[in-house]
């Protein structure tokens, strides 16, 4: 019969990959796994300075903007769907291609909530 500690370990192992499935993994220099898509998701989930979000949709982005505020803002001028990526990117402050990128983010359940 096999050891219980073996066994606890094998189960362990399957919880964290079937919580992991079709995640990025990436083995660290100690052997151990980390999923890079928990912890983007988790890097770009700091709550949201709203009153900054709110200076980004009106074109007067505070000095310097969080990551995750300019986020926010990508996320509720497109919510209005009234302006393109590039439209979106020059009101906010930045490239057409982090538009793009942080509109996937959202589609991929990584930042944002539903509206
Ligand atoms: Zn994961």
């Amino acid at each position: 019969m096999e050891c219980r500690r073996e066994r606890d370990r094998e189960r362990s192992e399957q919880r964290w990959a079937a919580a992991h499935a079709g995640h990025e993994i990436v083995i660290n220099s100690v052997g151990r796994r980390r999923c890079v898509t928990c912890s983007l998701a988790w890097r770009s989930a700091p709550v949201t300075d709203q009153d900054a979000v709110d200076r980004v949709v009106s074109g007067m982005p505070p000095e310097p903007m969080r990551p995750a505020d300019r986020a926010a803002a990508v996320l509720e001028l497109d919510a209005r769907g009234l302006l393109s990526a590039q439209e979106i990117a020059v009101r906010v402050g930045c490239s057409a291609r982090t538009v793009v990128r942080i509109r996937a983010a959202r589609r991929a359940g990584l930042i944002g909530g539903a509206r």
